[in-house]
């Protein structure tokens, strides 16, 4: 039977890690994958999550099976660290192997409740979210978000594709740090939004996979604590792979806002449902840690500080690069790159572009020009900057 399976194409990331992998030079930049390093080339173990991992070691009784939905006390820490809110909401929780997880059984609970609901999306969006809704035969509906020219975000054109919406659809977002523009909607944005969304008794659903690495978990959470404040009913597809650092861990969770008790206990026992009949039980090292950290209020203000220095060598990477740029190009035409919050930027290069930035270059980016600002050495940014003008652009 195996041979009727049919071909995959390769994962463009991937492909693009093989390619850096076999590449010969003595000096490459790899922009690619969506990974933090700091300034040594690093993806650290965090101190407050090492820390509690030594704890856990020394003090684990057991390894029998949590709850299907997940660990309870790392739900609550999820729930307080995301929606910070004293509102009494009804949520729906389980915990999930990473974000992708959690966006996964996010599709899966929208086409069991409501079989025809359409997916909008922010165009671009995340890639895999819309092979994800491929596999699953949803319909995804790209809406109008990044503006080509201002590196920003068309707000017309945005509303005007959403006037598209009908009641039941879902409006797929980004909770911060937009992937892979860098693009994020401010205070006013969102506002607009959440109207377009109410008007059509639309249901938003929330990628949140960086909180903390674009302004701070406030401010990064602040427009999904407002659409929690305005729509009856909010999915929020939650990761831990890059604020802890525990990417393989595979930590996630899928919180569900529902609008009353009885809604909300359907929620919880579809997705509960989701979970078992998926793997049956999430895992729970890596959440466990999570929640250790999140729990414990000296691992939590060393890990709070220890991505606020995360998130200040990603912005002084886009300052200085900006800079750079600004310097040899006497324009001030790349300063998108210090508006743009997250690791990713999108900085305009055609296919072509990226090609000979990866052959005369040795600079590896995906194909719609992503770069990864964390992926950048302090000494990688002249280097970039230079060959961004060479390439014409
Ligand atoms: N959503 C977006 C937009 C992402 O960029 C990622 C990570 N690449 C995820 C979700 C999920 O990541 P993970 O499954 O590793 O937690």
């Amino acid at each position: 039977m195996l041979e009727y399976l049919p071909e995959q194409s390769p994962d463009g990331i991937l492909q693009l890690m093989q390619q850096l992998r076999a590449d010969p030079r003595p000096h490459t930049v790899d922009l690619g994958v969506g990974v933090y390093r700091d300034a040594s080339g690093n993806t650290p173990v965090m101190r407050a999550v090492r820390q509690a991992q030594e704890r856990l070691n020394s003090t684990e009784t057991t390894k029998t099976y949590t709850a299907l939905e997940g660990d309870s006390a790392f739900l609550s820490a999820m729930q307080t660290l995301v929606l910070d809110d004293e509102r009494g909401a009804h949520i729906a929780a389980i915990a999930t192997p990473g974000g992708t997880g959690a966006v996964r059984l996010g599709f899966d609970l929208v086409r069991m409740a409501w079989p025809d609901a359409r997916v909008f999306h922010t165009d671009p969006t995340w890639a895999n979210h819309l092979s994800i809704l491929a596999y699953l035969g949803m319909e995804a509906v790209p809406f109008r978000y990044f503006d080509a020219a201002s590196h920003g975000i068309d707000m017309d054109g945005m509303l005007q594709d959403l006037a598209q919406l009908r009641e039941g659809d879902v409006v797929l977002l980004h909770g911060c740090c937009h992937n892979p523009t860098g693009a994020d909607l401010n205070a006013t944005g969102w506002q607009a939004l959440i109207r377009a969304i109410n008007a059509a008794g639309a249901v938003p659903m929330i990628d949140l996979a960086y909180l903390g690495l674009g302004d701070g978990i406030d401010a990064d959470a602040a427009g999904l604590r407002a659409v929690c404040a305005a729509c009856p009913e909010v999915l929020i597809a939650v990761s831990c792979s890059k604020n802890f650092g525990l990417y393989r861990e595979r930590v996630g969770a899928l919180l569900v806002q529902a609008p009353d008790a009885r809604a909300q206990r359907l929620a919880q026992g579809a997705m509960t449902h989701l979970n078992r009949q998926t793997y049956s039980f999430p895992p729970d090292h890596g959440a466990r840690l999570a929640q250790m950290v999140l729990d414990d209020p000296a691992l939590c203000r060393d890990w709070q500080d220890e991505l606020a220095e995360m998130r200040g060598q990603i912005t002084a990477l886009r300052g200085a690069l900006a800079a750079a740029l600004r310097a040899r190009s006497n324009s001030d035409r790349f300063d998108f790159i210090t508006a743009h919050r997250g690791m990713f930027s999108m900085i305009g290069a055609s296919p072509a572009q990226v090609t000979q930035l990866r052959e005369d270059h040795g600079i590896y980016m995906t194909r719609d020009a992503r770069i990864n600002i964390a992926g950048l050495g302090v000494d990688d940014v002249p280097h970039l900057a230079r060959a961004m003008l060479d390439v014409g652009l």
